[in-house]
């Protein structure tokens, strides 16, 4: 896929068409980000703008180089990947046996090292070796949601580029333009992905929309101004991070439409239209000030989970002081 048709990253793809302009393209470059936001995607487009025959800073993805690289049959570019836990020495081995031939048919080499963070120490030290000895026409592309899992001596050798969650438009009007949705589900998903397309896809598989018309009509319902309630309503998040993560993300998304609703009187804006009666209750029943704070409460423990805090208690802690 050429550069023109990734979604967002106008920065990290900005860095790129510089380094292809400039024909200085570095040993090694580390993409940086969260899971699913298409580090991977861009790395592939660099790879076949480094090899079109088309030349210029961005692939044609139409000659028979872009095609074998979108295909994953490109014999000049491949991907490193963990085998179980780690990546293996023999892997990194093997990939710099390669490097002191020139590449087969294209003008550079690559090698995408997927989840790099996973390379155990001694791996990361052969690793070092390929970086301090420059090959002319190859290039390591290393690709990690962990950055600071990585040796020291390895990051200060790569040209680092980060990657930011897309902005909750972007996604959506990748799903509208993509993937056909009508606007207010890609909405609604687009909110709960933090980010990310991939994940945003991966909801759209699951029993995402009945999990959260559950979770917002528990939300409406009286009971849950008692404590005991609370802590019961707690226990039905589950314990994944992950699945914890989307649901906190689905209570933010409602508190922001109960408080749409409740500044503007209207439906229109709303990210759960499907369900405006739940989020009038909602808003009918608490302040602006009260929803802004839950909202504020929400975002905090989304924060703290994601820094790993104590999960119970950071959870216990928004719970009792939401105003429901
Ligand atoms: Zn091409």
């Amino acid at each position: 896929m050429p550069f023109r048709d990734i979604y967002g990253h106008e920065r990290p793809l900005g860095i790129l068409k510089t380094v292809l302009e400039r024909d200085r393209v570095p040993q090694a470059l580390l993409f940086h980000g969260m899971e699913g936001i298409g580090k991977r995607t861009t790395a592939l487009a660099f790879a076949q703008a480094l090899n079109c025959r088309e030349g210029g800073t961005d692939a044609c993805g139409r000659c028979p180089s872009c095609r074998k690289i979108a295909h994953g049959t490109h014999p000049d570019v491949s991907t490193l990947t963990a085998e179980g836990q780690y990546i293996r020495i023999r892997d990194i081995r093997a990939l710099q046996e390669q490097m002191q031939f020139k590449p087969y048919e294209g003008r550079w080499r690559v090698f995408l090292v997927q989840e790099a963070d996973r390379m155990n120490l001694e791996a990361a030290n052969a690793l070092l070796k390929t970086l301090e000895e420059p090959s002319a026409n190859h290039g390591l592309i290393l690709l990690t949601a962990h950055p600071d899992r990585l040796p020291r001596t390895v990051l200060s050798r790569c040209q680092q580029v980060r990657f930011h969650p897309l902005p909750r438009e972007t996604v959506q009007r990748f799903l509208v333009e993509q993937h056909a949705l009508e606007a207010p589900p890609a909405a609604l998903l687009a909110s709960c992905s933090g980010g990310s397309i991939a994940r945003a896809l991966n909801l759209r598989q699951g029993d995402f929309l009945e999990m959260r018309r559950a979770l917002l009509e528990r939300m409406a319902s009286p009971a849950l101004r008692e404590p005991w309630q609370r802590l019961s309503f707690l226990g039905e998040l589950g314990q994944e991070r992950r699945s914890l993560a989307e649901r906190l993300a689905v209570m933010r998304s409602c508190w922001r439409d109960a408080l749409v609703v409740r500044e503007t009187g209207t439906a229109d804006l709303l990210i759960h239209r499907d369900c405006e009666a739940e989020i009038r209750t909602l808003a009918d029943r608490r302040t602006g000030e009260e929803i802004l704070n839950n909202i504020r409460l929400i975002d905090r423990a989304i924060a703290a989970l994601d820094q790993n805090a104590n999960k119970q208690l950071t959870l216990e802690v928004m719970m009792f002081r939401l105003a429901l």
